[in-house]
């Protein structure tokens, strides 16, 4: 799946967010795998539909919907112009468009040594720019694709090096100071801009999503938001609407990357869910329900980045096999051999082996009498062992079709206490809702956008009226 720009005419409510770090971002990375899972889903069922049958219809946010009072960043023109024409110059020099300014381009397996080399320079002078701690730590991890930029004004000696760290900084080494080796972080600034899109599900929610203006990418980061409540791959229904207020990252004025989702309703058969961005008060990024509960469950509803599932729970259903109608007491979800099967929630490492025809099986014991099957893998991860711990998400093994399976696929039980029961259907323990002041903060933090989601769907249903 790829990234694809927003039509900007879906959020006429543009209003920059503030600049922040964008480190609450990675720290969601880490939830990727419930994404992983509900969207490739998603995607399968809908691949065949797709193209050229993107017909939902784009709806553009209603016009009683008014920006809320985001507190405003400043825009490109606002910033310091000295700032901005020292990036430009940087990044001109970072390219080796600049006088005096060389460049190369790491590629996978480039040492800093080499990349001197490469620019005309000796192992003297990179011993001299490793007198800087920067430097070093570049040396340790160089990025394929990265710039490196070296000036001179003295054949054979480095007077500045220049590189990125990260996307919102450049490091600039002086190493012919009077003062010695002088190194500089130059920050550069990212604009945060809040869009909002707003779709009905005609055919497919990535087609819907698409004529809203989301990118895939974006689509994927409300699944994993929703996927613990929401079986995307085969709970979505025609006529299934969503409205998603997000946030995209822009450097000098040009779209970076998606940001986060900042607020979701997404209306499945009827039921709206809800799901709001906080950051808590000890800096972690969560997703809560409207009444403060945490969307995060204690288990993923899908623990496999499936492409498609072949058939549902059913405990009277013609085995593929053996072709005699027997309990199937799970759900399979036919993927590729070598698809990630991941740990539906915490767990101690109960069984890990050969088990009939079963085959390669995994059983993670989540304590208070649950305990989930995984079979026919191809293989196991090495790192799960029989009474071994695992996270939530973590890679317990791979898609196969070990034992007797028809074609590779994850074959996948939830039991309480020993009996089998419909891991899509099983009621799960509900987290708990914030409280007290946590849940007060929580309030005041999101009510805004929470207002605003009301609004467009209120918009949605009155349009819908029509
Ligand atoms: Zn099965």
């Amino acid at each position: 799946m790829s990234d694809q720009h927003p039509g900007s005419e879906t959020a006429p409510s543009h209003r920059p967010a503030p600049s922040r770090p964008a480190l609450s971002l990675r720290q969601w990375r880490r939830r990727h795998w419930l994404a992983c899972a509900s969207a490739a889903g998603i995607l399968v069922t809908v691949l065949g539909v797709l193209p050229g049958l993107a017909m939902a219809k784009r709806e553009a946010p209603p016009s009683l919907v008014q920006p809320l009072a985001l507190p405003p960043a400043p825009e490109r023109a606002e910033l310091d112009v000295a700032t901005l024409a020292a990036d430009e110059a940087l990044g001109l020099a970072l390219s080796g468009e600049a006088d005096g300014w060389r460049s190369a381009t790491v590629v996978a397996g480039d040492t800093l040594g080499g990349l001197f080399g490469q620019l005309g320079f000796g192992g003297g002078e990179l011993h001299r720019a490793l007198a800087a701690e920067s430097v070093r730590e570049l040396a340790g991890r160089l990025r394929p694709g990265q710039q490196i930029a070296l000036y001179s004004e003295q054949e054979g000696r480095v007077g500045k090096l220049l590189f990125d760290k990260g996307e919102d900084a450049r490091v600039l080494v002086h190493l012919d100071g009077e003062e010695g080796v002088r190194e500089e972080l130059l920050e550069r600034q990212l604009q945060y801009r809040v869009e909002v899109a707003t779709g009905a599900i005609s055919h497919s929610l990535f087609g819907a999503a698409t004529e809203a203006g989301m990118s895939n990418a974006m689509v994927l980061k409300v699944a994993r938001v929703l996927g613990y409540d929401i079986d995307f791959a085969q709970d979505l229904r025609i006529g299934d609407t969503f409205s998603v207020i997000y946030e995209q990252v822009y450097r000098d004025g040009e779209l970076l990357r998606d940001g986060d989702v900042l607020a979701v309703s997404f209306v499945n058969r009827g039921k709206r869910y809800v799901a709001l961005r906080h950051v808590r008060a000890d800096g972690k990024v969560e997703y809560f329900d409207q009444d403060g509960r945490p969307m995060r469950k204690e288990f993923l509803r899908t623990p496999v980045d499936f492409t498609r599932i072949s058939s549902r729970f059913s405990l009277a259903r013609r085995h593929p096999i053996l072709g005699t109608m027997r309990a199937h007491r799970g759900v399979d979800y036919a993927a590729p051999t070598g698809t990630p099967v991941y740990a539906a929630g915490d767990a101690r490492v109960q069984f890990r082996g050969r088990q009939g025809g079963y085959g390669n099986t995994i059983i993670l014991d989540h304590g208070q009498g649950h305990t989930t099957l995984y079979a026919h893998l191809s293989r196991f991860n090495g790192n799960v062992r029989v009474g071994g711990r695992v996270r939530q998400g973590d890679v317990i093994g791979y898609v196969g079709m070990t034992g007797l399976a028809s074609g590779p696929h994850l074959h996948y039980e939830f039991r309480v206490r020993g009996t089998h029961r419909d891991p899509l259907t099983v009621t799960l323990p509900k987290p708990e809702p914030l409280g007290g002041p946590a849940l007060e903060r929580f309030r005041r933090d999101t009510s805004g956008l929470a207002a605003r989601l009301d609004l467009i769907d209120d918009g949605r249903r009155l349009a819908a009226a029509r």
